[in-house]
Formats: C-alpha cells, structure tokens, sequence
C-alpha cells in the first residue's frame, strides 16, 4: 500500500515511511471520506468500513476485530450524573481496542517486503501485535522494558514473538525503533503510528452508527499515547466532511492523577503537552508520562469543546466496582477512568444530566488480578449457609 501521510497542525504532507512531521507533530494517513455513507450491509466488524480503511481485510483474528457491544446502562445513570453507554472493546479478539490498529498495521506489513512487524509496549497493544501476527504466519518483534511484570510477560509470550527486555529509556526506545526497524526491514506499529490510528478510527465510526442519524452528546476515553483519541477525532472530522454528522460529540480525555501530562496541559491551557514524572497508578495501561500524540489529544480535546479530566486511584476504583457491579462489565482500571472522569464532569456540570455520553471502555479486566474473599462452607452444611446468605 501506498499512502500518503499528513500533519494535523500545519497541513504540510509526507511519505512514508516517516512518522512525524517536519514540524514534529505527528502524522496520520490522508483519507478522503468525503463520499463516505453508512453501509447498508457488509460484516458486523471494524471491515465495515473498508471505503475508509486503507487495506483490505486480513486472513486470521484480524478479520473479526470490531463490532463491538454499545450498552445502554441505565444502572450507572445515578453514578455517573448522565445518560451512559458504555462502548465494551473486551470482546476484542485480545481485549481491547489496540486489536483495531494491529489489524490494519499487520495488513500493510505483510503486503509490504517487511521481514517482521514490531511494536514497543508491555501490555495490550504487545499481546494484541502477537496474537494478530500469529494469525497471520508473519514473525513478530516485541520490545518491552527490563522491569516488566512476569504475568504480562506471560500474557505476551503466549503467541510466541520475539521478546527482547530492553534496558535505558523506555519513552526513547519508542523513536529508535522506527530506526532500527527502518533498516533490518521490521515494521514498527508503535501506539500512535498512522497505520494504527486508522484502524482505531472505527471505534468511533461504529458509535456514530449506532446513533445515526443523530449523535451522542458527548464521548469520553482515556488517554495515554493519544493514538486512539487521535483515531477518535479523525473519525469525526471525517464523519463531519461526509455530511454524516450535524453535530460534533464533545470528546474528554480521562487520565490517572498520578499521570496527567495531558490534562495538565488542559488544565495550564498550554499548546503543547510536556513530559511529567510518572508516579504508580493501577491504570498502568494509561501511564504514559511522555505522550508522542498528547499535543493532538490535546488538540482534539479543545477542538470538539470537550476538555481532559484526571481521576485518582479511589475514584478509578469505585468506578471499575459500579461497571462490574451494576452493569455486569469487567474492565480493566485504565478503562474505568472514563466512567470516574464522566462523574467529575458531571459534578462540575460540564456535562448536563440529561446529554448521551459514551463512556469507551478499552479493555477487558478479566488479565487483572482481584482480591476476592468468598464464603465457605462444607457440602453437609450448603443448604444452611444459603439460607442465611440469599
Ligand atoms: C493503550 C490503552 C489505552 C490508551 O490508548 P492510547 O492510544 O495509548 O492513548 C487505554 N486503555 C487501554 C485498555 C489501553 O490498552
Ligand atoms: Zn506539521
């Protein structure tokens, strides 16, 4: 595939295989949807979308990613202050929305001359790369941090890549990469890479769909890399080019306190988002303390009139409770910031008690640990237990 590539900041256009603007921001594929209408049949996947896609669906786990449940969940209205739906991207072959970019990005590396797709990461988007290049008999690179935890190695090592632990500058070993990629023939499919973000556009082409001909009021997502918030306004902007959408749903970007360079630019008011310190958080899969795409979330943010939010841990915890609890959703706690952030909106009346909001949860939390503390009993004493307990 040949693509071109274009910078959302100041227009310019490139080639691939850069990744970054001149300008230093990074660059997404330049589709034209302006011809682009619902489809009137075609596969419940992401592959509904082909007109807008840049290749063609793969063989293997890629084909199914997509389609995705949106639940309306009346039960975490009181919770949340608003009307939620909760778009569930764990029913993704590998459990989470990271499927949608390796689908396309595993595509395009195999129709090119790479000898080996890659990516730089320790969790979803690493066993996802894996799984959809295991599907799809191409070799697989993985590079992860010295200091990874052991059951995400595992998780990982399950589809068999290439792992390589590499010490120095996790943030920095993210460009090398692309270098050292470039010249042994792997291709590189990074969080926020233009191949990855055009796969993850379709998760808000399906959310329009399902309230075509109108539109949610309001999405919220959190953010780490940018990669799918970037995925996410690029959609709308072409859903908006295509005439398919009236009004644009205002997008708020959920991060953990403890990690929040990008709502700490919101919240400054700055142009650009800056690295912080990355403090420990349970939402490790949104700890991202220097943000190749923050600027365009940030971007995204601002343009769409929403804002980006950061939660604590209690907050992200009570709020993956409610999803399990009142809306039978396991997600993992990256996920639930979107719900504890969509609280604080609302409690700061950012978002009206009566607006549609979808609340994106990106992942399954069925790879997380629990701290379950069950009743006990003897098979001879079952029947008297229950009785006292239902
Ligand atoms: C990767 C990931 C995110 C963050 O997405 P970015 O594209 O890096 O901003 C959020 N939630 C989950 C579950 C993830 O795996
Ligand atoms: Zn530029």
């Amino acid at each position: 595939v040949t693509l071109d590539y274009a910078c959302y900041a100041c227009g310019r256009t490139a080639s691939p295989p850069a990744a970054r603007c001149v300008c230093g921001e990074p660059l997404w594929i330049d589709s034209d949807a302006t011809d682009f209408d619902w489809p009137v049949d075609g596969p419940e996947s992401m592959w509904r979308y082909r007109d807008v896609l840049p290749v063609d669906p793969p063989a293997g786990m890629g084909s199914v990613v997509g389609g995705t449940p949106l639940v309306r969940t009346a039960p975490l209205d009181d919770f949340a202050g608003a009307r939620i739906h909760v778009k569930y991207e764990g029913t993704n072959p590998t459990g989470s929305f990271k499927d949608r970019g390796s689908a396309i990005g595993v595509v395009a590396a195999v129709e090119s001359d790479a000898n080996a797709v890659g990516t730089v990461s320790h969790g979803n988007m690493a066993m996802s790369v894996a799984a959809t290049a295991a599907s799809c008999a191409t070799p697989c690179v993985v590079l992860v941090p010295a200091d990874i935890p052991p059951e995400r190695l595992d998780a990982i090592a399950a589809f068999d890549p290439t792992i390589v632990q590499v010490e120095g500058s996790y943030g920095d070993l993210y460009f090398d990469s692309y270098d050292v990629g470039r010249d042994l023939g792997i291709r590189f499919l990074n969080s926020d890479t233009p191949l990855r973000v055009e796969g993850q556009k379709t998760t808000a082409y399906e959310v329009c769909e399902a309230f075509a001909p109108g539109a949610p009021d309001a999405a919220v997502l959190p953010v780490s890399s940018g990669g799918h918030a970037s995925g996410v306004w690029k959609a709308l902007r072409e859903l908006v080019a295509a005439g398919r959408l009236d009004a644009l749903p205002r997008l708020y970007l959920a991060q953990s306190a403890a990690c929040d360079p990008v709502a700490a630019a919101f919240r400054d008011g700055d142009d650009e988002v800056s690295a912080t310190e990355a403090g420990e958080t349970i939402a490790y899969s949104i700890a991202n303390a220097d943000p190749p795409s923050g600027t365009r979330a940030l971007t995204a943010a601002r343009e769409t009139d929403g804002g980006v939010c950061a939660v604590t841990d209690d907050e992200i915890r009570a709020a993956r409770d409610r999803l399990a609890r009142d809306a039978g959703l396991r997600v993992e706690a990256a996920s639930a910031t979107s719900l504890a952030a969509t609280r604080r909106l609302t409690d700061r009346g950012a978002i009206a008690a009566d607006e549609d909001v979808v609340v994106v949860a990106t992942g399954s939390g069925y790879g997380e640990a629990g701290a379950a503390s069950p009743h006990r009993t003897t098979l001879a004493d079952l029947r008297a237990t229950l009785s006292e307990l239902v």
